[in-house]
């Protein structure tokens, strides 16, 4: 009997602490709040969605949309658990289109926010204002509002500190956020949708934007000009979308994005199909880009799998995997067939490159390969966690030091190679690729790519960093179009491209003409590389200016005279003032993009090999 007191007995928790416990499943992070009030706005009907951030999405997640709004009555109903509109009965959960049906999203996120919703139906005189604060309700009033719901979650998970402790930096949820948004935006080609962080504009692309000019809105031109539209069906599955070229790989799998009627969705099966039908196009450890959207019946493919409804299990797993593998082995075999280049016509799109280029083969220098992958495009959210499930970023720091190569435990040395013996003796090119250079009691490898790139963006900031710079007036001014969304982006940093060598001002409509620049620079390559500029300002403040700055110097570098490549016959001059540069560097030894610059052999190291030495 004694005992039975510590036994305890069976209860149904309280309201509010459900909705905490459950909000754990729903509300991961502040990327979940975006991704419930955005489907949200989606399922009713929206045709414009403005999200703002602030901090992250920590401090403040606020998206308003134009869709039917709700009654005072079911405004109140909508932040009770298991509340929602959209399934009456079991029958409806077989035939889910609408976005969410489980009822828990609002009561979780109030119940670990400050929480607001202003909400209107075009019927109505008022809106309606409703506050709740950690799950409390504070407050419903008549108010002022357009037709339309706008909810605002504040400060997310301040009574749930041990939860909060489980948020990554600013810049890891930002990305995450952004990432949501994304997604939707791509899912949904009859939706504007627009992204602020701290005010400033991300991304604004309008409701009758097709996937096309939604890809480019995102992450630019230079973007889009890699990828290639696809479309086939079998056995009630549709597969479409875009498709980058081998050329527009990734070092991870951050640009793939899958979704099932609309819904974005991960999925390992689609992830197989989908690489695996790029097989032996691209390099190992390279990943192909895509927008894949699939379109079935919803007995087919079962949503509820996840809380988040972030999952999706298909009927026929397998058959699946292969009928997305066939659909992209064909459309990349018909892309291989020389002259026949079935890309749809893009009328007046602007476009700064007027050729769409076509597939190449793959280079067999692995080096210049990646090079070229990332010369050619540099969207929003490249080398950054931008997928939920990514969570590793690409390395293209200059600063960080590169991880020993496993094969050859070599790194870029950390000494200073200034000049120690003679200078005048030519050095050895080696496979038309490597400098050979011996020295006391050891032998540099050179890089000669990775040099030339590194002397080209120290002369470019040297020349740059006082804005003494040798502008060169261009005899014509030379026009790029620039898409509406950058535009405003570009007329708010014309110092950021003065600070780059580069004058433009506005010429009328979308065009934009180039006035003046730096001496260094290769007149044709400067639109790509304006639009590359604008790709990583849209990120808005993840940097510290200076970091900010370096970056665009690196993407600036690349529109510098003639590079030096890997493969490239030297002459004796080429090679002498290649070492001369060579020793004028300072440490690290590494070229931009944080690959190094040289490795080297020492006797020892010789000795050792030929037995001299144990
Ligand atoms: P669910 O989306 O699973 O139904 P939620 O908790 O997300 O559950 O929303 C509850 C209900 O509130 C919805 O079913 C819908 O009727 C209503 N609602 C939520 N957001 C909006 C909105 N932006 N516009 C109109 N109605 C909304
Ligand atoms: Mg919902």
């Amino acid at each position: 009997m004694s005992t039975q007191s510590t036994i305890p007995s069976v209860r149904i928790l309280p309201e509010t602490i459900a909705n905490k416990i459950a909000a754990g499943e729903v509300v991961e992070r502040p990327a979940s709040v975006v991704k419930e009030l955005v489907e949200n706005a989606i399922d009713a009907k929206a045709t414009r969605i403005t999200v703002r951030l602030v901090a992250g999405g920590r401090r403040l997640v606020e998206v308003v949309d134009n869709g039917h709004g709700m009654s005072e009555q079911d405004a109140i109903l909508a932040i009770e658990r298991h509340a929602t509109s959209k399934i009456r009965n079991e029958e409806d959960l077989d035939n889910i289109r609408s976005m969410g049906f489980r009822g828990e999203a609002l009561a979780s996120i109030a119940s670990v926010s400050r929480f607001e919703m202003v909400t209107r139906r075009a019927k109505d005189d008022a809106a309606t204002r409703l506050r709740i604060d950690g799950g409390v309700l504070r407050d419903v009033e008549a108010a002022a509002g357009p037709p339309g719901t706008r909810i605002s979650v504040n400060r997310l998970y301040f009574n749930t500190p041990a939860r909060a402790k489980f948020l990554k930096g600013l810049a890891t949820e930002l990305g995450r956020c952004i990432d949501a948004v994304q997604r939707h935006t791509l899912a949904n080609t009859d939706i504007g949708f627009q992204l602020f962080h701290n005010d400033k504009l991300i991304f604004d692309v309008p409701d009758h934007a097709d996937l096309r000019e939604r890809v480019a809105l995102i992450w630019g031109l230079n973007f889009l000009n890699d990828m290639v539209e696809f479309d086939g069906e079998r056995d009630g599955y549709r597969f479409h979308g875009l498709m980058g070229t081998p050329a527009l790989s990734r070092a991870q799998r951050s640009h793939q994005f899958f979704f099932v009627n609309n819904r974005p969705i991960v999925n390992r099966t689609l992830q197989y199909g989908f690489e695996e039908g790029f097989r032996s196009l691209l390099t190992i450890g390279r990943h192909p880009v895509g927008i894949v959207m699939i379109d079935v019946h919803p007995r087919l493919a079962d949503i509820n799998v996840h809380p988040s409804k972030r999952e999706c299990r298909f009927r026929d797993d397998r058959a699946v995997r292969q009928m997305l593998r066939d659909v992209v082995r064909m459309r990349m075999d018909a892309l291989a067939q020389p002259p026949e280049r079935d890309e749809p016509e893009d009328h007046d799109r602007p476009s700064p490159r007027p050729e769409p280029p076509t597939w190449e083969p793959q280079p067999t220098n692995p080096v210049s390969e990646r090079e070229d992958t990332e010369q050619r495009s540099l969207p929003v959210g490249e080398g950054r966690d931008f997928l939920l499930d990514q969570p590793k970023p690409e390395q293209t720091d200059f600063e960080t030091p590169e991880p020993p190569d496993p094969e050859t435990g070599s790194v870029a040395p950390a000494a200073v190679y200034r000049p120690v013996g003679a200078m005048e003796i030519p050095p050895v090119q080696l496979f038309d690729t490597y400098l050979l250079v011996p020295e006391d009691d050891r032998l540099l490898i050179i890089d000669q790519h990775a040099l030339h790139e590194r002397l080209n963006y120290d002369m470019l900031c040297s020349e740059l960093e006082d804005r003494e710079f040798e502008a060169q007036q261009l005899a014509v001014p030379l026009l790029v179009d620039v898409p509406p969304s950058h535009a405003k982006l570009l007329a708010g940093n014309i110092e950021v491209f003065k600070d780059l060598g580069i004058d433009i001002e506005e010429f009328g409509g979308n065009t934009w003409q180039i006035t003046a620049v730096c001496h260094l620079y290769e007149e044709s390559k400067v639109g790509d590389m304006i639009f590359q500029v604008l790709d990583t300002i849209a990120q808005g403040d993840l940097f510290e200016r200076d970091d900010f700055m370096a970056d665009l110097f690196r993407l600036a570098t690349e529109a510098c005279k003639a590079s030096v490549r890997g493969g490239d016959k030297l002459s004796m001059e080429e090679r002498m003032s290649l070492l001369r540069g060579f020793r004028s560097l300072r440490p690290p030894y590494t070229c931009p993009h944080g690959r190094p610059i040289i490795t080297e052999l020492t006797q020892f190291q010789m000795e050792k090999s030929f037995r001299r030495r144990q």
